[in-house]
This record gives structure tokens, C-alpha cells and sequence, in this order.
């Protein structure tokens, strides 16, 4: 894509478009939610379908002009129904957050009851953490992982479950590194009649290419985002069971939203018809065996992993047992200037601040969308813990800093 159009209207705008575009580039995309879709998936969104009001559904809207916005929001679901096997889906989300605002008003009254995975174990702020809605609408309480194991504590859930009582059970994680045992925790909900939605915003990717188990069909509803691991347009998807479908739907529009953007549900069908060609899966397959290649080197080096290890696309690293007077933070900052973007993130049992953690989260979507194999990725674990063990030394940051250079002229992006 060019930017000739932007450049000749607004030469700022312009610049910070092609800033960001060498950005990324030329910077490791490690942050464990990103990923880069394609040209094709970038065009959809930018499309002319961002001037369409196309409040409503495919065949019921309230305005005209919609015929070919049904086209593109019924490839969207048709194509979502395939990839994840589900009855109903609503790919109107604005976002993954506003797909589990959907649910909840789909699923509960205000004072209803959440029990959700303490954000600093891996949990979400739209599972209602106190600054979110959902936290100030809904009563919330929180289970957590076993701090010793790093894997979620199922026994200490249905308990939990059992002595709370909540209205809905919300599984599905941001920086949680191990399979989720979704049928285990059905089984919970179902023993305290309570709703289950699994927030598979992280791994929509590996759930559909099916290497990860799937929670379709198996809890009440499913949400996620669509730009994660599936690397489809920006925005979020609902999925559900044929008798949740008119309360879903009505959740979103008109419950908690106005017209949807439809160049965002352009950009969804164009990244699911990708994503329903083989190759994705092999692309889902290389996420994983990159986060395992990344996670064992990094482990060799003497870091700590959470959990000991990783399922899927991420790893979390500890950094407390090798580098105690080290945070998350400075390794962030230190790996920026290196050009390896990824976040600081808090770990189980957290003894700093959520703004200065202990942990630091790192994925494999963007590496592998770019080409990286497990090679690749074993020199990257190799460059994050030189910088992780010597954040201050500016010789070696400048050292990683050109062989970054070497991978990103090795494996490119956009042209
Ligand atoms: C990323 C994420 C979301 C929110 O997605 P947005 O599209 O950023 O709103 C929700 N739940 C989980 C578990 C996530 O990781």
C-alpha cells in the first residue's frame, strides 16, 4: 500500500504512517496480542465500506444501501462458522471487550455475579477488574493459578465457584502460557448453574487451525478478538449456541453499540478466507513450535519460565529467581532500543507494581507471520536474555540492535 493520497492532504498524518510502517519492519514484534495481517486484510479495512451505515443485520438493516455490506457480513460469518464450527456468530464487535460486553448483557442483570482470573495471573480488565464497566456493574470475585505449578488452580475454581455462586464463569486468558481445560471448567459451571464464556481472544488462531483445544460447543458463549492469532481485521467476534443468538445479537446492536464497521468486518472475512487455507495451520503449528524453541533457549540461559514452560504462542518469563534487582520494565525499555518489542508484564504471586512487574510476556504470532522458524527463535531467546542479564550496557544493546537488523533484512514485512 502506498500513502500518496494521505501525503498530498496531510504530510504529518503521512509521516507517522510510514514511520510506523518501518517500525515494523524493522522491530521484532514479540507483544504476545499482535501479529501482522496482510496487504490483503489491510485493504479490506481501509475500503469504502467505512462510509456505510449498515445498522442491523445482513437482510434487516435500518437504512439502505447495505446490499453489498450483507455480502461482506455474511462471507464473514459463514467463513467463522467454518473455521471455529459455531451455530451462531456476531462479527460486529468493535473489539474483543466489546464482545464480552455483549455477553454479559446478553447473559446477566446488573448485580449478577462474574468469577474470573485475577488479572495479575493472567486474567483481562474485561473480566471485571475495578476500571472496567464490568467491574463497577457486576459483582466480581477471582480465581487464580496455582502459584507453585503456574497452571491454572481447577480444584480451587470449583470451590470457588461452589462457595460464590456467580452467574458466569469466565475462562479464556492474556498471559497465561498452558492449554486451557475448557471441558473441566464447563464441568464447574454446570455444577453451580452458572453461564460459561471463554474469551479465546489470544488464541482464536490456534483454536481454529485446531491446535488448541476448542471451547466451541462446549461453553454457553465464546468471544475473541479477530486481529490476535487469527490475523484477520481489527475487532471482535461472539460465538454461541442457536438459543443464545437473538440475545447476543441484540446485546450488541442495539444494546451496546451503533453501526458496525463494516470495513473492520471486510477486513475479519478477507483474514478468516485466509485463515481456511491449510497453510494457516501450518501456520499455527510454527506459532507454537516457535514459542516452545524461544521458551527452552530462554530457559537454558537460567531464566525462569511461568509454568515451566508454554502450550501456545507465549512465553512468561520470571525474571525474580535469576534477576531479583531487575523488573519487567527496564528489560522492556532496554529490548525497545534493541528494536524487540514486548511488554512487561506481572507473573503469579506479583511483588512489584502492575506498572513496574516482575515478568516479561513474549509471543510468537508476528515472528512467525514474518517467517521466523525455531532457529530464528532460539536467536532471539539468545538476544532477550543478554539485554534481560545487562539492561544498562549500551555496547551490548547496540550489538543487539545489528543483529536485529540482520533478522528483520532476513525476514521482511511490508513492502
Ligand atoms: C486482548 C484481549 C481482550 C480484548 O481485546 P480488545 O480487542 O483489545 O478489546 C479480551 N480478552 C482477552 C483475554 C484478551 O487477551
Amino acid at each position: 500500500m502506498t500513502y500518496e493520497n494521505v501525503r498530498e492532504a496531510d504530510p504529518a498524518v503521512a509521516d507517522a504512517l510510514e514511520g510506523e510502517r518501518e517500525r515494523q519492519n524493522n522491530t521484532l514484534a514479540m507483544i504476545a496480542s499482535e501479529n501482522h495481517v496482510s496487504e490483503a486484510v489491510m485493504e479490506a479495512q481501509s475500503s469504502e465500506l467505512t462510509n456505510n451505515y449498515a445498522e442491523g443485520y445482513p437482510g434487516e438493516r435500518y437504512y439502505g444501501g447495505c446490499e453489498y455490506a450483507d455480502e461482506v457480513e455474511e462471507l464473514a460469518i459463514e467463513r467463522a462458522k467454518e473455521l471455529w464450527g459455531a451455530d451462531h456468530v456476531n462479527v460486529q464487535p468493535h473489539s474483543g471487550s466489546q464482545a464480552n460486553m455483549g455477553v454479559y448483557l446478553a447473559a446477566l442483570e446488573p448485580g449478577d455475579k462474574i468469577l474470573s482470573l485475577d488479572l495479575t495471573h493472567g486474567g483481562h480488565l474485561s473480566h471485571g477488574h475495578p476500571v472496567n464497566f464490568a467491574g463497577q456493574v457486576y459483582e466480581v470475585e477471582q480465581y487464580e493459578v496455582d502459584e507453585e505449578t503456574g497452571y491454572i488452580d481447577y480444584e480451587g475454581l470449583a470451590d470457588h465457584a461452589e462457595e460464590f455462586e456467580p452467574d458466569v464463569i469466565v475462562s479464556g486468558y492474556s498471559a497465561y502460557p498452558r492449554e486451557v481445560d475448557f471441558e473441566r471448567i464447563q464441568e464447574t459451571a454446570d455444577a453451580v448453574d452458572a453461564y460459561h464464556l471463554a474469551d479465546i481472544a489470544h488464541i482464536t488462531g490456534l483454536v481454529a487451525a485446531g491446535v488448541h483445544e476448542s471451547p466451541v460447543g462446549v461453553a454457553d458463549f465464546v468471544t475473541g478478538s479477530t486481529h490476535k492469532t487469527i490475523r484477520s481485521g481489527r475487532g471482535g467476534i461472539i460465538m454461541c449456541d442457536e438459543e443464545y443468538a437473538d440475545d447476543v445479537d441484540s446485546a450488541v446492536f442495539p444494546g451496546s453499540q451503533g453501526g458496525p464497521l463494516m470495513h473492520n468486518v471486510a477486513g475479519k472475512a478477507v483474514g478468516f478466507g485466509e485463515a481456511l487455507d491449510p497453510e494457516f495451520e501450518e501456520y499455527a503449528e510454527q506459532t507454537i513450535a516457535n514459542a516452545k524453541a524461544l521458551g527452552d533457549r530462554l530457559q537454558e540461559h537460567g531464566l525462569e519460565l511461568v509454568s515451566g514452560g508454554t502450550d501456545n504462542h507465549l512465553v512468561l518469563i520470571d525474571l525474580r529467581p535469576s534477576h531479583p534487582d531487575t523488573t519487567g520494565k527496564e528489560v522492556e525499555e532496554a529490548l525497545e532500543t534493541a528494536g524487540i518489542v514486548l511488554n512487561a508484564n506481572t507473573v503469579p504471586g506479583e511483588t512489584r507494581s502492575a506498572f513496574n512487574p516482575s515478568g516479561i510476556r513474549a509471543g510468537t504470532p508476528g515472528l512467525t507471520t514474518r517467517g521466523f522458524d525455531e532457529d530464528a527463535c532460539r536467536e532471539v531467546a539468545d538476544l532477550i536474555y543478554d539485554v534481560a542479564d545487562a539492561p544498562d550496557d549500551d555496547d551490548l544493546i547496540a550489538e543487539v540492535s545489528a543483529r536485529v537488523d540482520g533478522l528483520t533484512d532476513e525476514y521482511t514485512l511490508y513492502d
